[in-house]
């Protein structure tokens, strides 16, 4: 990367450090795509290889358990069985590790929504929600929601806490959507960009978190107008292969 070290500024070198850390998680990401898809058979139709991909996927970031208990995620349901579904979605894809990181900091506070738009994620702090206040909401505490229908929207909306947690893991997507949109680089969903660019690119690790491990199938069966991916793993290998890998990655490597 060539930088005029007059121009160099805190957040220059932090973009920079930050894609430098990003090619090793690219690197493995790249490997364990490539041995998965070797042995998948050949024929398979997008939404085939989708489920098979996202399933083998998760079979291996399980093994990364290595004999350790499973980690259940600390929440309180607001609703009957919010919690149990959060944990079933969470107990398929998501490393433990960082289910016992988020436990330590606090707990989500969960109710679920029977309409996806208004799915939701926020930081609780004192004061946010006036219905569950104080009583309730300690810090270190996220507040979401929980869609039975789709998974990926659970792991987007909890791929938020995780950027929170891991502001180190995070800024590696956010540095690779800026340093494409400083060269003019194209991506598969124009929420990497377009979505709340005022607060960072915070829409990039939790849009391609959902894009790799979760299913929109159901959903788009429910709601065929609307244009969301019919498992996109395919799609996300193939157009955005930098950022598809580089989910890959840390979800196999990221330890903190
Ligand atoms: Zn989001």
């Amino acid at each position: 990367m060539n930088v005029d070290v007059k121009s160099l500024s805190a957040a220059v070198v932090d973009d920079a450090l930050a894609l430098l850390a990003a090619e090793r998680y690219i690197d493995v990401g790249r490997a364990v795509a490539d041995s998965i898809i070797g042995a998948l058979p050949e024929d398979l139709t997008e939404e085939q290889f989708g489920k098979q991909f996202a399933l083998r996927l998760a079979t291996r970031v399980q093994r990364t358990r290595k004999g350790k208990k499973k980690a259940t995620i600390a929440v309180v349901s607001l609703s009957k069985g919010a919690g149990q579904t959060l944990q079933g979605v969470l107990d398929k894809c998501i490393p433990d590790d960082w289910i016992r990181k988020s436990n330590a900091v606090g707990r989500l506070i969960t109710g679920k929504i029977d309409d996806v738009k208004q799915s939701r994620y926020i930081w609780a702090s004192k004061g946010v929600f006036r219905e569950i206040r104080d009583i309730l909401i300690h810090d270190g505490d996220s507040v979401m929601t929980v869609y039975d229908k789709i998974a990926s929207v659970n792991v987007h909306e909890f791929a938020h806490r995780l950027q929170k947690l891991y502001p180190d893991l995070d800024m590696m997507f956010q540095s690779i959507v800026r340093r494409r949109l400083r060269d003019g680089g194209k991506f598969i969903d124009s929420q990497y960009a377009d979505l709340y660019p005022q607060k960072g690119y915070i829409e990039a690790l939790p849009l391609s978190l959902e894009r790799l491990l979760g299913q929109h199938f159901d959903y788009l069966r429910d709601r065929p107008e609307l244009e969301v991916p019919v498992w996109g793993q395919k799609e996300f290998l193939e157009k955005d292969p930098e950022l598809a890998y580089l989910t890959i990655g840390v979800l196999l490597r990221w330890k903190e």
